[in-house]
């Protein structure tokens, strides 16, 4: 049942038909048979009494029927009777109060006849009071049948018995007698009548019975009335015991018996109140079992209700099973913050983009995207405001994506696009402007109005390269070309960006390994002037680097893949070594060294320069660490630190190349520096520009305002030379006076510097 759980309907159903309708059936089945048994059983206990009943009624009748036959007999038999009948007049007041009266006081009869020879009645006692003899002519028809069947019974007896047998010839033994019983109508009311045959005195023997001599008979009669009917009832228990014309309709309480004479006629009906205990115990037991089926069905019910809730709860404990299943396949292959597609996902997608482009031909593109500037996003308005960025410019791209593309977000502020269908680079290139154009769209994050913007760089399939990796790799040179271009753009891969990194990589690998086996670096040392005296002050100290392979590679070249690669780091420190030692040998000139904002990066760059100095015995008064305006624009509280404990430590701090950048003093008011280093571009201007000098003017002014050193770097000739001093420089540096030199060659430098006005 569990197997299709999608539909809950279905389950529903399922449930009513496979455990619900089974349950009604067996219910109704076992409610049914209960009931019928009950009846079944019911009706077999009321047959069987009312079979009973009807026997008992029967035995009633038929005792009442002998017990007349023997009453009468008891009379019939009683010899004083038949002596009195032999007498001509038979002494009536004996025959009320020995036969009539007698029957009718102790057996209750309701009529006894006492008949004459032939038949003829001589002698009527009705309810125990004599009647005249005409009162027998009222029954003389109605009994005439059953003193035909006496006169019949009486031959046959005689015939029986047979002209010897024995009799009551001593006068003591009471002959036996002809006597007939039968149940019939009498005076149109059915009666219990008995015939019998008084014996002649001197007749002897039964065989006489059957000669046509003269004989006495008596009829006793019993009337099925009311009287009667009562004594019965009570005798049989039966209740309500009525006497009913065989044609009346029955109550169906009512039960009856009818009542046939010999000849087959109706009598009459015998109706009573029927006993009918199956019936009682039907209506006794129905309620009962009709309770217990309600109380069975509410078990069941129960239990059914039970059932399907447990069921219910399997149901959705397998559907949440499943739905955390599919949760976790989405969590698997999502970003959770975006939405959009993980890397994995990406990955996936793309090598289907690239399987496609293999089998038919077609064209991708594989774009890289860096959000700008967002590292100061999450730094200036928190996490919270750069999740939300983020998730912005996810709903952006994906608003720019067409149905068989792909936009996946890869890291912090890093996505991925496959674009399906490119028809040609042309084509990219417009695919590239419409979504910088989608991110360039002003917003408001937490109430900071901002203009994001991103960096792509990309590279077609087939056309750059149809193998995954060897794609990635070429979209990532683009990105990194469009971010060198300034950010905000985009770039396609070109093979010269290739070469330029595959140069850089080369050059960071011998740059790490010349480090490490001291081959090929050396730091010479350009000495700075005093502009007045044009005496040598200080030296700055510069890195060279001879390649084996590649010869002189420039500062310019290898500084910033130093930087990238992180190592600046060490290499600013055997700079910084070396200078210290220099140093040492002219304790009268200060040591300028470049530091790199990158090394500012790294927490503990004063321990490590205040160690270094320590370690080479060199007063860090002596060093002029030369920085550049990006370390204190930057709004890194590190490198205010670190700076801040250098110039404890006593060094001091010049900033390099002034005028390349900001251009403007007022971050000076938040850190001090000693020294400001304008930039050779500046120097150089001088005489092609004429706004320069003013420039100059300017920045020597605040400077010493504020109580700075100004150098001027690039001197190159006698006429830069004079301005910067009449501007007010102190110090200047450049070839006029000296290129940078290796060490063992700045002795004769510095003493030879201002003899001639210029050279070192
Ligand atoms: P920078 O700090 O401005 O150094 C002065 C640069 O100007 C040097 O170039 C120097 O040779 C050159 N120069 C000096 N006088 C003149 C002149 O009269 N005319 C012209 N055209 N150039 C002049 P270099 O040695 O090639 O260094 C270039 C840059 O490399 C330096 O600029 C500095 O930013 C960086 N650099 C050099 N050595 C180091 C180092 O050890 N550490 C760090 N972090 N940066 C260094
Ligand atoms: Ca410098
Ligand atoms: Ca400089």
């Amino acid at each position: 049942m569990l197997r299709d759980i999608t539909a809950a309907g279905g389950l529903h159903r399922r449930f009513l038909l496979q455990v619900i309708l089974p349950l009604l059936l067996v219910l109704a089945m076992t409610g049914i048979g209960g009931l019928y048994a009950i009846h079944w059983a019911a009706a077999r206990s009321d047959a069987a009494s009312m079979e009973q009943q009807h026997h008992l009624l029967e035995v009633a009748l038929s005792d009442t029927l002998a017990h007349l036959a023997t009453q009468q007999r008891s009379v019939a038999l009683w010899r004083p009777l038949a002596e009195v009948l032999a007498a001509p007049r038979p002494d009536l007041a004996f025959l009320d109060e020995n036969i009539g009266g007698w029957l009718h006081e102790m057996f209750g009869h309701d009529a006894t006849y006492v008949l004459g020879p032939r038949d003829a009645g001589r002698y009527v006692s009705q309810d125990g009071l004599r009647q005249g003899p005409d009162a027998f002519a009222a029954v003389e028809q109605g009994l005439a049948p059953l003193l035909d069947a006496l006169k019949r019974e009486s031959t046959m007896l005689g015939r029986q018995a047979g002209p010897s047998a024995g009799g009551a010839a001593d006068g003591n033994v009471v002959p036996a007698t002809a006597q007939v019983e039968t149940m019939q109508s009498l005076l149109g009311r059915p009666a219990f009548v008995a015939a019998a045959r008084i014996p002649r005195l001197d007749v002897t023997s039964a065989a006489e019975f059957s000669t046509e001599r003269e004989f006495f008979s008596i009829v006793s009669v019993i009337f099925l009335d009311a009287g009667y009917l009562r004594e019965l009832g009570a005798r049989t228990n039966l209740a309500d015991l009525r006497l009913a014309d065989p044609e009346d309709a029955l109550a169906p309480t009512e039960a009856a018996l009818t009542l046939h004479a010999p000849s087959g006629e109706p009598l009459g009906r015998l109706v009573w109140r029927a006993d009918r205990p199956g019936s009682e115990m039907q209506r006794a037991l129905i309620p009962t079992a009709l309770g217990m089926l309600a109380v069975v069905t509410l078990i069941f019910g129960l239990m059914a209700r039970r059932l399907w809730r447990s069921l219910c709860g399997a149901v959705r404990i397998l559907r949440e099973l499943r739905a955390s299943e599919a949760q976790a396949q989405h969590l698997a292959f999502h970003d959770v913050l975006t939405g959009l597609p993980n890397r994995a996902l990406f990955d996936d997608r793309l090598g289907q983009a690239l399987a496609q482009v293999q089998r038919e031909s077609g064209r991708i593109a594989l774009l890289l995207l860096d959000l700008d500037r967002f590292k100061h996003v999450n730094d200036t308005m928190g996490h919270h405001a750069g999740d939300i960025l983020i998730r912005e410019i996810a709903t952006r791209l994906a608003n720019q994506m067409r149905d068989a593309d792909t936009v996946a977000r890869v890291g912090g502020d890093e996505f991925m696009i496959v674009l399906a269908g490119v028809e040609s680079s042309a084509d990219a290139d417009a695919r590239c402007d419409a979504i910088q154009a989608a991110i360039r769209r002003p917003c408001v994050l937490l109430g900071n109005p901002i203009s994001p913007s991103a960096t792509i760089g990309y590279a077609l399939a087939p056309d750059d390269g149809a193998e995954r990796g060897e794609l990635m790799r070429k979209a990532d040179i683009a990105l990194y070309a469009a971010k060198a271009a300034g950010r905000d753009t985009w770039r396609r891969f070109e093979q010269s960006m290739d070469d330029t990194v595959r140069m850089r990589n080369d050059i960071s690998t011998d740059l790490r390994a010349a480090l490490e086996h001291q081959q090929g670096l050396a730091v010479h040392f350009q000495p700075q002037v005093d502009g007045a005296s044009r005496k040598v002050v200080g030296l700055e100290a510069l890195v060279r680097w001879q390649h084996q392979r590649r010869g002189t590679i420039r500062p310019d070249e290898f500084i910033p893949i130093a930087e990238e690669t992180g190592l600046i780091v060490p290499l600013g420190e055997w700079v910084f070594r070396q200078a210290c030692r220099t140093a040492r040998r002219w304790p009268q000139l200060f040591m300028a060294v470049n530091v790199s904002p990158v090394q500012f990066r790294n927490a503990t760059l004063a321990q490590r320069l205040i160690a270094i100095a320590r370690e080479e015995q060199c007063d860090p008064a002596q060093i002029e660490l030369e920085i550049t305006e990006g370390v204190l624009l930057e709004d890194d509280q590190r490198a205010h630190t670190c700076l801040a404990e250098l110039r404890q430590a006593g060094f001091k701090i010049a900033l390099d190349d002034f005028g390349t950048g900001y251009s403007s003093l007022h971050y000076l008011q938040r850190f001090r520096v000693d020294k400001i280093k304008i930039d050779r571009s500046f120097t150089q201007s001088l005489g092609a520009c004429a706004d320069a000098p003013a420039i100059i003017d300017s920045v020597v002014g605040l400077g010493r305002a504020m109580g700075l050193t100004i150098t001027a770097e690039g001197v190159e000739t006698q006429e830069q030379m004079q301005a910067l001093v009449a501007a007010g420089c102190h110090e200047l540096q450049g070839y006029l006076f000296s290129l940078p030199l290796p060490e063992d060659r700045l002795e004769e430098a510095i003493a030879n510097a201002g003899q001639d006005g210029t050279h070192a």
